[in-house]
């Protein structure tokens, strides 16, 4: 499914924060269909990059262009209901609503809009998806953090977007909780959507992205299929802290 046209054009980004240029002239294309694995260490402006995408900070410069529409300067939830969905590095679920009403609430105020009862049939569907059915009573302070991070993937998905945005969705995961993670994204990708995957689990980068993107201090040094660029001499260096 890679080498589809551009969903997302994202051209000379910047986002300055108070004496930090977190994303410094960033230009780079998710193609419609492809899993896009965003890396670098850390601080170099990953998050960043999907707070800025998602609407959550407004940028310093730059245009970010979805689906052949301009998306800089509008909030947050204009950008969620154009079909862009993420989840956080640190879980943010309501904290006061069980695993179902948090996945609902998505479904009802996501691209897709629902109304309460198909909301609810909606969130089931994605809590069979990542296994979460018999959580569903739960709050999510109840939840461990594979079903945390689970809960994470089920309320972007309810919101049935056309570009999701993982933020390190396996990290703090077991290895077979990865594995399962790991089938969990390729589903994801054959239901449809198209992936940016923020991630430092290497497994799970080669097992699953079309090409990455390295970040550095902000800056984009590095992009194109996995193997060619982990063996760039920047993109070592950069890791490596030389
Ligand atoms: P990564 O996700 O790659 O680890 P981030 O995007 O979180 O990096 O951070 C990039 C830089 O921007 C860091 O120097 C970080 O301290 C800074 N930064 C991120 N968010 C904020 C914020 N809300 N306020 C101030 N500085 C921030
Ligand atoms: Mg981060």
């Amino acid at each position: 499914p890679a080498g589809g046209r551009p969903l997302l054009e994202v051209r000379d980004l910047s986002k300055a924060f108070k004496g930090v240029q977190a994303l410094d002239g960033v230009s780079l294309e998710v193609r419609e269909g492809e899993i896009l694995g965003l890396l670098g260490p850390n601080g170099s402006g990953k998050s960043t990059f999907i707070n800025v995408v998602s609407g959550h900070y407004p940028v310093s410069g730059g245009e970010i262009i979805f689906g052949g529409r301009p998306l800089q300067g509008l909030p947050a939830h204009r950008i969620a209901q154009a079909g862009i969905a993420r989840t956080y590095q640190i879980p943010r679920p309501f904290g006061h609503m069980s695993v179902l009403q948090n996945v609902s609430m998505v479904a009802m105020f996501g691209s897709a809009a629902l109304g309460p009862e198909q909301a609810t049939r909606e969130a089931w569907k994605w809590l069979e998806f990542t296994g979460l059915q018999d959580r569903a009573d739960a709050l999510p302070d109840d939840l461990n953090l594979h079903q945390r991070k689970f809960l994470e993937l089920a309320r972007a998905l309810a919101a049935r977007p056309r570009l999701v945005l993982l933020d390190e969705v396996l990290s703090g995961l077991t290895p077979g909780e990865i594995n399962d993670a790991i089938d969990l994204i390729r589903k994801i990708r054959e239901r449809g959507s198209t992936i940016v995957f923020v991630e430092h689990v290497m497994r799970a980068v080669m097992a699953l992205t079309d090409r990455i993107a390295v970040l550095n201090h902000g800056k984009l040094i590095a992009q194109g299929p996995a193997a060619e660029v982990m063996a760039n001499a920047d993109v070592v260096s950069a890791y490596l802290g030389t």
